[in-house]
């Protein structure tokens, strides 16, 4: 199998097996190759890796911040130095091509681990003057925090993770998705090489039965998760249970808004990046395109012409722009919503069904979709379908426009173009999501604070934010003169 890691766990600096878990294939999305078998955590592994943790997190706390941050700047730049082989990786847990991976999955956690690295020097409490005496406050770490992630962007999702926590003194156990277990490995293998003390960063695998022990298990202090909205809100009530901090990147229904006098080619490529991009499974994604009366044959002529011009393919040809979905199983789901746009009367102006590749007859691949004429009624233009599917509804007036982007519980993200500047301040001003763009969409970097509203998210990741989500603040009193007790 040719991404068979040495052992399925990361524990206390080293490759751990425990064959008694429940069995894990890692199934190459492309062709449905197996390319790795791996193990769910036992009990035992579970604790093993919590204790690791627990362990190494007090003396990790006892390390100069600065110090901590040039292990994650090494560990950055070594991911750096082998982001050909990461990518590849990469490629083969989820599909994505590798034109996509080369340049946002390894790079972005490299980009997590310098940011968070180079912000070390800056982790501090402040002095508060009280007159005579005083107060100061000091950063703390929370403990031990517990990662658990989708199958999206499983390298990216570890660090952007694994570098705010370990900056501030924290020790991490992640659990990669069960559908993509393999990046995490390498993350956990680099930090190691860096300079990270063993028990640090750990990797456990496993289904939700094994994320959930590790949410509830008593050690822990804090709880991220990037998942659906349904797992969310179960991990969620977990880790209240405990009263435990927790940072929820969940799903997305988003909208973007195109005003008639938006450029049609930057519009119709930022609706494709929105859309298109990860074969559509990126949380963020501006899945519902609002676009106004005057500008929509035209939008919508440019957009299907680029659309069926989209290369499907091999994911490990650089020239690929579209390779398959996850799984079958996300497949089938979408392949179903697909169905249901037809069914609904949305009118169908791309795609629509499987690809069929010749090589890739086993593979998970389905076309890009455009669904034009969509209501906001339709199941479609509702839920989450985290696939190639475009959904372009109508509309007239900005505040029509804004109203009916609002109307979900979901509020990940929304996007705007326009070339009126008031008008792009005021109208993502009334949009209510976490993460905006104004005329671009889809770009994350590490310095821009990331996360949903409502019902998409608590907390937010990335940027100075991230800082606050991954630490405390300890309050002291300094007392300069005699206590002046009424007793
Ligand atoms: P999922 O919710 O099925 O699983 C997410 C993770 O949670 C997996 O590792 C899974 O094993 C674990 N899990 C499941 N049940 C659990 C439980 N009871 N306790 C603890 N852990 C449990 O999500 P998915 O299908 O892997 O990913 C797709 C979803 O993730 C989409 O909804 C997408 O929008 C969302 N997502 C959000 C962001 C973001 O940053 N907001 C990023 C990527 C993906």
């Amino acid at each position: 199998m040719r991404a068979q890691p040495k052992a399925s766990h990361f524990i206390d600096g080293d490759y751990v097996e425990d064959i008694d878990g429940w069995v894990i294939e890692a199934v190459y999305p492309a062709t449905g190759e197996l390319v790795a078998r791996l193990h769910g955590a036992t009990p035992e592994i579970v604790e093993r890796a919590i204790a690791a943790a627990k362990r190494a997190q007090t003396v990790w706390a006892a390390t100069a911040p600065v110090e901590r941050g040039r292990v994650l700047r090494r560990a950055a730049d070594m991911m750096r130095k082998r982001n050909r082989e990461l990518s590849e990786l990469e490629t083969l847990d989820t599909g994505k091509p590798l034109q996509e991976t080369l340049v946002a999955d390894a790079t972005s956690g490299a980009d997590a681990l310098e940011y968070f690295g180079g912000l070390a020097g800056t982790l501090a409490g402040e002095m508060i003057d009280l007159g005579g005496d005083w107060a100061y406050t000091r950063r703390e770490p929370l403990g031990v925090c517990v990662g658990i992630g989708a199958w999206n962007y499983p390298t990216q999702i570890a660090c952007w993770k694994g570098a705010p926590a370990l900056v501030c003194g924290n020790a991490m156990v992640f659990k990669p998705s069960e559908t993509t277990p393999l990046c995490a490995l390498k993350v956990a293998e680099i930090l190691v090489e860096a300079g990270l003390p063993k028990g640090v960063y750990n990797v456990v695998q496993g289904y939700g039965d094994v994320g959930a022990a590790l949410v509830t298990h008593d050690d822990v202090e804090k709880v991220s998760l990037t998942g659906s909205a349904a797992t969310g809100a179960k991990v969620y009530a977990a880790a209240a249970a405990g009263v435990r901090h927790v940072t929820m990147e969940l799903g997305g229904k988003s909208p973007l808004l195109i005003f008639d006098d938006a450029d049609v080619e930057d519009a119709v490529g930022g609706a494709m990046m929105g859309n298109f991009y990860s074969a559509g499974q990126v949380c963020s994604n501006g899945t519902r395109v609002f676009v106004q009366n005057g500008i929509k044959d035209k939008f919508l002529e440019r957009l299907v012409a680029r659309t069926k011009a989209i290369r499907l393919g091999d994911p490990l040809d650089e020239e690929t722009q579209m390779g398959p979905l996850v799984s079958a199983t996300q497949r089938d789901k979408v392949l179903a919503y697909m169905k249901q746009g037809v069914t609904e009367g949305a009118r169908l102006l791309a795609g629509g069904g499987e690809a069929k590749l010749q090589g890739f007859e086993a593979g998970c691949f389905v076309e890009p979709t455009i669904f034009a004429d969509v209501t906001d009624d339709m199941v479609i233009a509702r839920e989450e379908i985290f696939g190639p599917v475009m959904c372009v509804l109508d509309f007239t007036h900005e505040d029509e426009a804004v109203a009916r982007a609002n109307a979900t519980d979901l509020g990940l993200s929304a996007g705007v173009f326009t070339k009126d500047i008031t008008r792009a301040h005021r109208v993502i001003a009334r949009l209510e999501a976490g993460s905006c763009w104004i005329n671009n969409y889809n770009l994350a970097p590490v310095e821009v604070p990331f996360g949903g509203s409502k019902r998409s998210g608590v907390g937010r990741e990335n940027s100075r934010a991230a800082i606050e989500h991954y630490s405390q603040l300890k309050s002291v009193y300094v007392g300069m003169g005699p206590v002046d007790s009424p007793y």
